[in-house]
C-alpha cells in the first residue's frame, strides 16, 4: 500500500516543480489492522468467560441450590477463568518472544517423553482421538528449552484435536532429513483453505469459516510455535486439503555431536 504526498517545490518565489513521496504504508496498514483484530478478539474471548463467570456467581449467591447443582457451576466458573489466565499468559508470552525478551534455557531434550506426555494429557483431557507415533528415525534428541518445546506440541497436538472431529487419526512422524530432525503432525480434521495458508501463523489470525466459527481460540496458539521455532532455528511449515485434513511440520536442527546413548536404541515404541 502506499501513500503519496506532494509538495511544491519553490526556487526562492517562484515554483518549478512539485516532490512526490511514494511511502509503502504496508506495514502501518498491518499493524492497524492487527490492532483492530486484536479488540475484537480481545472484547470477545474475555467478555464471553467474563459474561459466564459473573452469570454463574449470581445463581451461586442469590439462587438457592442443590449441591450438586453448585459443583457443577463452580467448575464452570473455574473453567472460564483458565481461559482467561491462559489467554493473558499467551498474550504475554508472546509479547516478549517478539521482542526477544524471553529467556530460553537451552539444553538437549528428548522430544519423545514430551510429545507422549502432551498426548496423555489432551487423553485425560476426555479426547476421543487416536494418536499413532511413527519413528521412521532413532534421533529424537534437539538443543531447546524443554518448556518451550512442550508449549509447541501442546499447542500442535492441541489444534489437531480441536480442528478433527472426534475418533480421527492424529498422527505423529519422527523422521530425519539431512542435519534435522522433522517431526509431522497429521490430522483427519477440517483442513485449511489454500488462501489462508500464508497467515496462519500470524497473531490474531483465526480462520473464519462457518465449519469452525463455533470452535473458540485467539488465533495466538501457531503465532507462539512459529517463534518459539525461530529461536531454536527451527522452521514449521503446514500443507493441508481443506476438508480432509492437515499436515504441520516441525524442523528442528540436529544437535552436531549426538552421542549414542541419546539415539534411545532400547525404546520400543519404533
Ligand atoms: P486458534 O486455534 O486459537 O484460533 P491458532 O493460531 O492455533 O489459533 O490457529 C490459527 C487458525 O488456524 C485456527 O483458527 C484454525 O482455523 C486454523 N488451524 C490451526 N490448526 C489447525 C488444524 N490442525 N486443522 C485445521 N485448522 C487449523
Amino acid at each position: 500500500i502506499i501513500r503519496v504526498y506532494h509538495e511544491p517545490l519553490y526556487w526562492g518565489t517562484e515554483r518549478f516543480g512539485t516532490l512526490f513521496v511514494h511511502r509503502d504504508i504496508t506495514s502501518e496498514y498491518e499493524v492497524d489492522q492487527m490492532k483492530s483484530e486484536f479488540v475484537s478478539t480481545v472484547s470477545h474471548e474475555l467478555r464471553t468467560p467474563l459474561a459466564s463467570v459473573l452469570g454463574f456467581t449470581e445463581l451461586l449467591l442469590y439462587k438457592e441450590l442443590k449441591p450438586e447443582r453448585q459443583r457443577k457451576y463452580l467448575s464452570t466458573i473455574h473453567q472460564e477463568a483458565q481461559r482467561l489466565t491462559g489467554l493473558i499468559n499467551d498474550f504475554l508470552d508472546l509479547q516478549r518472544m517478539e521482542s526477544g525478551k524471553q529467556n530460553y534455557v537451552f539444553q538437549e531434550v528428548d522430544l519423545l517423553p514430551i510429545v507422549e506426555n502432551v498426548i496423555e494429557l489432551q487423553n485425560v483431557n476426555a479426547s476421543l482421538h487416536r494418536f499413532e507415533i511413527v519413528r521412521q528415525t532413532d534421533k529424537s534428541v534437539v538443543w531447546g528449552d524443554p518448556d518451550k518445546i512442550r508449549q509447541v506440541f501442546t499447542n500442535m497436538v492441541g489444534n489437531a484435536v480441536k480442528y478433527s472431529p472426534n475418533g480421527g487419526l492424529v498422527q505423529i512422524v519422527y523422521k530425519q532429513s539431512g542435519d534435522s530432525l522433522v517431526i509431522e503432525l497429521s490430522d483427519e480434521g477440517l483442513g485449511i483453505p489454500e488462501d489462508a495458508l500464508s497467515k496462519l501463523f500470524s497473531k490474531f489470525y483465526r480462520i473464519d469459516n462457518s465449519d469452525r466459527r463455533e470452535i473458540g481460540g485467539t488465533g495466538l496458539g501457531l503465532a507462539i510455535v512459529k517463534e518459539i521455532m525461530l529461536a531454536h532455528q527451527g522452521e514449521i511449515a503446514v500443507a493441508s486439503e481443506y476438508g480432509r485434513g492437515s499436515t504441520f511440520s516441525l524442523r528442528f536442527p540436529l544437535p552436531r555431536m549426538q552421542e549414542p546413548s541419546h539415539s534411545l536404541s532400547d525404546d520400543s515404541r519404533a
